[in-house]
């Protein structure tokens, strides 16, 4: 017969193991506890969308709907997306689901995203992100609110030493306008000092050659006009707004006044953290004012602001984490008990205090109790035949606090009243339970 070909996972896509998904894991688990402090509603969404919803938002111009989309036919004809981005689904959902009513709102969500990229480190075809965003609210506070949110998030995860706020502002859509017409104008005079990705955004999305990882444009970007001098009073007084309200919550922030986000629809303000821990994958978190992107999607006039960050990123920027091991182990020496040891994994598991517990039934009986010792559980319970009685005997140290409502479960669950005796197994501090049938 011939040899079947294990088919290959998807380049750019990870299967996630072991500490990797650990770490994964506990990214999501802290965003959910932080987003909960600060009051956003979480939400579940389709990972497929129409591709309009993008094309029309993000703008035909921008790198993820001219070269990243995975975008297909379906069976019935339409023209379907895999999201690459949470914010437009996101707008679009509140459309389709008149959410109006319920404005302002804080919402949250997390999970995987689909871009068609050259795959590197940090850098996937399937990646994931957790994402903040507030819609309805025009006030400068919501910006605040979303910043000193993603500053406590980076804090709780330990990785906010070498990561840095940079903060710009796009302005209102006069200032922007006007800016806009300022770098056409500039990059047409410095033409060929420009690389040639530059040249084909030159007139459709200037904005993005300013961030331009080409070693070649740095310097043409560099000298650029910056929005300052374009700025209106309104949106003069509302970046100082926003800075005003970071300083009083004690969020540091460092001005860039070359960040531009590399989606249209932003206003106002702008934002990454940035580290330079993972070389050209630094951004870790991004975000920002998109007060314009809801009218683009048909709905009326809707300010809003929000970010998103790769968790990937961060959960590499985690330090090191704990790894997940099980409070006890419940093993028998003796087949015969093989039930009586399930009994009791079930006993501590549902304990007043339940414990993270694993009952050992693979491998050789003789040699459970070697790996059970090995496991660096805690606590192991090996269930043995003393004489005419049954007992559990505890081996290793044992959290005193837990000891006696565990040891009544299960004498509970095994129906047997329990007397204790002190003992010593394998110079441990140890307990057995004799249970009188
Ligand atoms: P970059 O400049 O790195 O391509 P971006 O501007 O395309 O980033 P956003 O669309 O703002 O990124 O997405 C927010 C965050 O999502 C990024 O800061 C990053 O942490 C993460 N991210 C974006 N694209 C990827 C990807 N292909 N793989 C892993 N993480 C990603
Ligand atoms: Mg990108």
């Amino acid at each position: 017969m011939a040899k079947i070909q294990t088919p290959q996972a998807v380049r750019g896509t990870q299967d996630m193991f072991g500490e990797t998904e650990e770490r994964f894991a506990h990214v999501v688990a802290t965003f959910e506890r932080v987003r909960r402090l600060y009051g956003f509603k979480g939400l579940q969404l389709p990972v497929i969308e129409p591709t309009a919803v993008f094309s029309r938002s993000l703008g035909e111009a921008t790198d993820v709907v001219s070269k990243e989309m995975y975008t297909f036919e379906d069976r019935g004809g339409d023209s379907i997306t895999l999201r690459p981005e949470f914010t437009a689904g996101i707008a679009r959902a509140y459309l389709t689901n008149g959410w109006q009513q319920f404005a302002p709102m804080k919402l949250s969500v997390h999970g995987p995203l689909f871009r068609y990229e050259r795959p590197q480190k940090g850098r996937y075809r399937q990646f994931h992100q957790i994402d903040a965003e507030i819609i309805g609210a025009a006030e400068p506070a919501a910006d605040v609110e979303l910043l000193v949110m993603a500053d406590q998030l980076l804090k709780e995860l330990g990785i906010d030493d070498g990561v840095t706020l940079q903060l710009n502002t796009l302005g209102d859509t006069p200032s922007r306008d006007a800016w806009r017409t300022a770098l056409v104008g500039y990059f047409n005079d410095h033409k060929n000092a420009l690389s040639e990705d530059s040249l084909a955004r030159l007139e459709k999305n200037p904005l993005r050659i300013l961030d331009s990882k080409d070693p070649k444009d740095r310097p043409v970007a560099d000298a650029a006009p910056v929005i300052d001098d374009y700025l209106s009073g309104e949106a003069q007084d509302f970046f100082g707004a926003v800075t005003a309200g970071l300083d009083a919550a004690g969020v540091a922030w460092t001005r860039n006044a070359a960040l531009v986000r590399g989606l249209d629809y932003y206003r106002h303000t702008a934002f990454e953290f940035v580290t330079d821990r993972l070389g050209a994958q630094g951004t870790v978190l991004g975000g920002g004012r998109y007060d314009g992107l809801i009218e683009n999607l048909g709905g009326p006039a809707t300010p809003a602001v929000g970010w998103a960050a790769g968790i990937e990123r961060l959960a590499m920027l985690v330090e090191s984490i704990a790894a997940d091991r099980v409070d006890v182990i419940v093993f028998t020496e003796q087949t015969e008990l093989d039930r009586l040891a399930l009994q009791v994994s079930e006993a501590v598991r549902h304990g007043p205090r339940p414990l993270r517990t694993e009952y050992l039934y693979t491998g050789s009986p003789k040699k459970r109790y070697l790996k059970a010792k090995a496991s660096g559980a805690w606590r192991a319970l090996s269930v043995e035949r003393h004489e005419n009685a049954i007992g559990v005997v505890r081996l290793r140290d044992l959290n005193v606090m837990s000891e006696r409502p565990m040891r009544n479960k299960i004498s509970e669950a095994l129906g047997v009243q329990f007397e204790f005796q002190e003992t010593e197994i394998d110079n441990a501090y140890s307990w057995i339970l004799i249970g009188k049938k």
